[in-house]
C-alpha cells in the first residue's frame, strides 16, 4: 500500500479522534455491541476462514477464537462505565484544600499487528480493549492467514466508520510502512525477532508498546502426580492447532522416574485423540506454510523419535511427534518449536528442575503437574513466567479476570478484561485546587523554619 494512502487513513483517524467521537462511554459501548453483532452474524464466515487458513475445526475455531473474544467483550461491556469514570483518590495534606483524581484518557490512534496462528482472536481481542478505552485503531492482520485477513477487512469495513477502526492488509513491508508513521499506541502479537523491530520503530516516535511474544513454555511433571490426566492435558495442549499456539507446552520436563510411563501414556493419548492415522483426523491441524513446515521437519532430525515423525509436504502435515532426550544445545531446545513436536527432558531432583527453568529465558506460560502443594508453591515463588497453570495447560488464557502477557523475553504489557482497558488508557493524574487558601510560606524566599517543619512532617 502506498505511503500516501496510509497517511490519508491516519489523518482521517486523527480527525475522528480529535472531534471527540470516541470520548463518550455510550459511543464505545455502541461500537462494542456492533462488533458483537458482527461476530455473531458472521460466525459461519469466520469459522470458514479459519478452516481455510489453518484447517481449524468449527469447535476449535469457535472455542479458541470467536468464543473467547465474545466472552471478553461481554465482561468489558458490563464493567466499562465504572472503569471509564474519573476516580477520586486521597489528596496529600500539602494539597489541601483540594482533591486528587485519576482521569482515564484514551491514547488516540492505536496500531494493532496480529500473527497468523489465532488470526481472528489476536486482532479482535486487542481491538475490544482499544475501543473500550476510547481509541481509534488501525488493524494489520497477518498475511499468512489470507482468508481471515480479508474476512476481517470486510467485517470491520461493514461495522465501523473507517475514521474509527480500519483494516490495512499486507505483509512485513506494509507493517513497516505503518510503523514509520506516528501512532499513539502499538499493540503487537508475534515472534520476538519482529518484536524487536517493532520496539525500534516505536522508539522513533516514543510510542508506548505492548509486545505479546512467545517462547518455550515448559510442562513440568513431578513424581507425585495423576500421570494419566497430566499426560492427556499436555498432549491436548501440544497438539491442538498442531502446536501452533503461543502458550502450547513447548517441551516436557519430567521427573526421571515418570519418563517411561509418560511416553507410554502420551502415545496412547495421541492414538485416542487422533486415531491410528492422525492425517485423517478432522481434529488435527496443518502447518501454516511451507517455510514453517520445512523448519519443523528439520527439527525432527535433532533427537530420537519416540512416536510419530511422519511428514507429508504436499499436505503440510507433521504427525504428532514425541522426541526423547534431545540435546539441550540443539534447536529443539533452543528455539520456540511452534509445531506438533514434543521434546521430553528429564530431571533428577526438584531443585535441579527449578535450576533448569531459571537458567532459561522467562516463558509466556509455565505448567506444573503435581499434587505436592509445597512444590506447587516453590514453582510459583521461585520461577518467573507470564502465567502459570497448576495441573492443566492453556486454560488460564480464557479468564477475563486474569492478566495475559509475557515477562522478559516473552513480552511486555498485559491485556484481557480490565487489563485491556488499562493497556489502552493513559491514567491522567489530576489535582483540583480552589483559590481561597494560599499559604505565604510556600513561596520564596524560603526560611529555615519551613525546612524544620517539613522534616518533622515526613
Ligand atoms: P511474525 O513475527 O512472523 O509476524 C507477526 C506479524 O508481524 C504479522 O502481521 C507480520 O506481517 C508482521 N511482520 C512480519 N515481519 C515484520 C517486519 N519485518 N516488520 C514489521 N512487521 C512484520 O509472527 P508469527 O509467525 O505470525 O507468529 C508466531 C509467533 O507469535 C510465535 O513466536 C508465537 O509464540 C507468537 N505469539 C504470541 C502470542 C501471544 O499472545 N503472546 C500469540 C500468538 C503468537
Amino acid at each position: 500500500m502506498a505511503d500516501t494512502n496510509i497517511t490519508a487513513i491516519l489523518d482521517r483517524q486523527r480527525a475522528f479522534y480529535d472531534a471527540g467521537h470516541t470520548r463518550p462511554v455510550e459511543f464505545r459501548l455502541r461500537q462494542l455491541r456492533a462488533l458483537e453483532r458482527a461476530m455473531r452474524g458472521n460466525e459461519r464466515a469466520i469459522l470458514a476462514a479459519l478452516q481455510a487458513d489453518l484447517r481449524k475445526s468449527d469447535v476449535e475455531g469457535f472455542a479458541t477464537e470467536v468464543g473467547v473474544a465474545l466472552e471478553d467483550l461481554k465482561h468489558i461491556c458490563r464493567r466499562l462505565k465504572g472503569w471509564a469514570r474519573p476516580r477520586r483518590v486521597p489528596a496529600h495534606w500539602v494539597q489541601l484544600p483540594g482533591s486528587a483524581w485519576v482521569y482515564p484518557e484514551p491514547y488516540g490512534t492505536a496500531l494493532i499487528i496480529g500473527p497468523w496462528n489465532f488470526p481472528f482472536l489476536l486482532i479482535v481481542a486487542p481491538l475490544i480493549g482499544a475501543i473500550a478505552a476510547g481509541n481509534c485503531a488501525v488493524l494489520k492482520p497477518s498475511e499468512l492467514a489470507p482468508a481471515t485477513s480479508s474476512l476481517l477487512a470486510r467485517l470491520i469495513a461493514d461495522t465501523f466508520d473507517p475514521g474509527h477502526v480500519t483494516v490495512i492488509e499486507g505483509d512485513a513491508q506494509v507493517a513497516q510502512a505503518l510503523l514509520a508513521q506516528r501512532f499513539d499506541y502499538i499493540f503487537y502479537t508475534g515472534g520476538a525477532a519482529v518484536g524487536k523491530l517493532i520496539l525500534q520503530a516505536a522508539a522513533q516516535h516514543l510510542t508506548p508498546v505492548t509486545l505479546e511474544l512467545g517462547g518455550k513454555s515448559p510442562a513440568v511433571i513431578d513424581a507425585d502426580v495423576d500421570l494419566e490426566t497430566a499426560t492427556r492435558r499436555i498432549v491436548w495442549g501440544k497438539f491442538t492447532n498442531a502446536g501452533q499456539i503461543c502458550i502450547a507446552p513447548d517441551y516436557a520436563l519430567v521427573d526421571r522416574r515418570m519418563r517411561d510411563e509418560f511416553i507410554a501414556l502420551a502415545r496412547a493419548a495421541i492414538r485416542e485423540f487422533f486415531g491410528d492415522d492422525p492425517q485423517r483426523s478432522p481434529d488435527y491441524g496443518r502447518i501454516i506454510n511451507e517455510r514453517h513446515f520445512n523448519r519443523l521437519r528439520a527439527l525432527l532430525a535433532h533427537g530420537s523419535i519416540a512416536h510419530g515423525g511422519e511428514t507429508d509436504a504436499a499436505d503440510r502435515y507433521i504427525a504428532p511427534t514425541l522426541i526423547d532426550a534431545p540435546a539441550l544445545d540443539s534447536p529443539l531446545m533452543q528455539e520456540e518449536i511452534f509445531g506438533p513436536v514434543l521434546p521430553i527432558v528429564t530431571y533428577d531432583t526438584f531443585d535441579n528442575a527449578i535450576r533448569f527453568l531459571n537458567a532459561r529465558p522467562r516463558p509466556l506460560a509455565l505448567y506444573f503437574f503435581s499434587r505436592n502443594v509445597a512444590n506447587q508453591e516453590r514453582i510459583l515463588r521461585e520461577t518467573s513466567s507470564g502465567g502459570v497453570c497448576i495441573n492443566d495447560v492453556m486454560l488460564h488464557y480464557a479468564n477475563s479476570h486474569l492478566p495475559f502477557g509475557g515477562v522478559g523475553a516473552s513480552g511486555m504489557g498485559k491485556y484481557h478484561g480490565r487489563y485491556s482497558f488499562d493497556t489502552f488508557t493513559h491514567p491522567k493524574a489530576v489535582l483540583k485546587k480552589p483559590f481561597w487558601l494560599d499559604i505565604r510560606q510556600r513561596y520564596m524566599p524560603y526560611s529555615d523554619k519551613l525546612l524544620r517543619l517539613l522534616r518533622r512532617l515526613v
